[in-house]
């Protein structure tokens, strides 16, 4: 950390990281008529929804999708783009078999990364202007007794009450301030591609469990899917260098053709997945949000739904102190650890605990892997619970 020159602008929060769950925070603070700056290096550009959807889609539990409700982002999505996720069906390796949900209700609905985003910067554009946001990069920052001071590119430096890490799993706050981040690298690659189905998918998400990899097909609007296949590092490079249509060739040659004939609408892209945890999510003027305070397997399709979690929890933490103390005093940043600790660190074991379940393949685990998923299948008791989970309403 380094000593700056006097700072030319205070705010009550700056929020590091314009993703998200960095924005859904932002608006959640300027909402409570805090003064408050985004930052991030990315150009704030208009998006223009691709004709074969997004290849980032994210699952979206019913507490994000009434978060972005509440926030008025919802109205600005095309909902004939949306897939809803009534069902579940997972598979195992060795007839294991599992279905859960209801028709009359929802689990989950698939939303793309852009058109969040977009709905997102729209409400804040409508009701804040632009003077909110600015493309930028942190340099260094400087604690001192009553804010902290950040210095910008082009000598620019900002004082804050609070600053807050949304910059993702690479945080560079959380670097900065020399916050540890235990990781645990799965040595596997998440492979996104968009794919048309020749049969209706019916508002099911289905997943499989084969050789200790892990695939989903989730539903978006009409007759497209989303692909996301968990491959061992090996195995995902050479998928990654196939053509789009012999990649679907060797998804077929893993899990049949359960939606008839199945064709490539984009090229697939990886991601490596670890598990990231990080005992220190806030102190000092500083907290953390969204991956940047955790990783985890994307089996559960939660990453998302945690952050925004985190968001509406440090928002409401902040808001609780009324006319006490200033917004980054460390009674709001001790609520806020406090609340998110349990949750996180849940999800966190049930999708490490699952992983780490159909990776191994002695001859004991596997049969009794499969007897297990039977048997939840017949207990309608542990399935309304599977449903709650899923949904997102264990957090709190
Ligand atoms: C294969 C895969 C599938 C997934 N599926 C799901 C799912 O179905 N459901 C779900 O809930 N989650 C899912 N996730 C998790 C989800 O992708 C993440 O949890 C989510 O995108 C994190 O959002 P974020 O806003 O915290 O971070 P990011 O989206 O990474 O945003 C970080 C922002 O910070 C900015 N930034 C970074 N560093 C700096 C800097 N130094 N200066 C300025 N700006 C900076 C970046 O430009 C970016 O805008 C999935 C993840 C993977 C890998």
């Amino acid at each position: 950390m380094k000593l700056l020159s006097a700072p030319s602008k205070k705010n009550d929060v700056i929020i590091l990281g314009g993703g998200s769950v960095g924005l859904s925070l932002a608006l959640m603070l300027l909402n409570q008529g805090l003064r408050l700056s985004v930052i991030d290096r990315r150009q704030d550009l208009p998006w223009i929804p691709p004709a074969e959807f997004d290849t980032r889609v994210y699952a979206l539990n019913p507490q994000s999708c009434a978060l972005l409700e509440k926030l008025g982002a919802w109205k600005y999505l095309d909902t004939s783009r949306i897939g809803i996720i009534r069902e579940m069906e997972v598979f195992g390796d060795d007839q294991g078999h599992l279905r859960f949900g209801e028709r009359s209700n929802y689990l989950a609905k698939v939303v793309e990364d852009g058109a969040i985003q977009s709905a997102l910067r729209s409400v804040l554009q409508a009701m804040y202007g632009q003077s909110w946001f600015q493309v930028n990069e942190v340099h260094s920052l400087h604690l001192n007794t009553s804010d902290i001071s950040i210095e910008l590119n082009a000598s620019q430096s900002l004082s804050t009450s609070l600053l807050i890490g949304a910059d993702g799993a690479q945080s560079w706050l959380r670097q900065t301030l020399n916050w540890e981040a235990d990781r645990h690298d799965y040595r596997q690659q998440g492979i996104v591609m968009n794919l048309s189905c020749s049969e209706p998918h019916d508002q099911i998400a289905r997943q499989w469990f084969i050789d200790g990899e892990v695939i989903a097909l989730l539903p978006l609007g009409g007759n497209h899917i989303s692909l996301v296949w968990s491959a061992h590092q090996d195995h995902a490079q050479s998928l990654l260098a196939l053509e789009s249509c012999d990649l679907v060739d060797a998804l077929r040659s893993k899990i049949g053709m359960p939606l008839g004939p199945l064709k490539a609408l984009s090229p697939a892209r990886g991601f490596p997945l670890q598990l990231v945890k990080v005992p220190k999510i806030a102190g000092e003027r500083c907290a953390l949000v969204g991956d940047a305070a955790h990783g985890i397997h994307p089996l559960a399709g939660q990453g998302l739904n945690l952050g925004f979690a985190d968001a509406a929890c440090l928002a409401q933490s902040i808001e609780e102190r009324g006319l006490g103390p200033d917004v980054g005093d460390q009674s709001v940043l001790r609520r806020y650890v406090r609340r998110r600790a349990l949750p996180v660190s849940l999800m966190q074991e049930v999708t490490d605990k699952l992983h780490l379940l159909f990776s191994q393949n002695t001859l004991i685990v596997r049969p009794l892997r499969n007897m297990g998923m039977n048997l939840v299948n017949n207990i309608p008791f542990l399935k309304s619970l599977l449903v709650s989970h899923a949904a997102g309403s264990t957090e709190r």
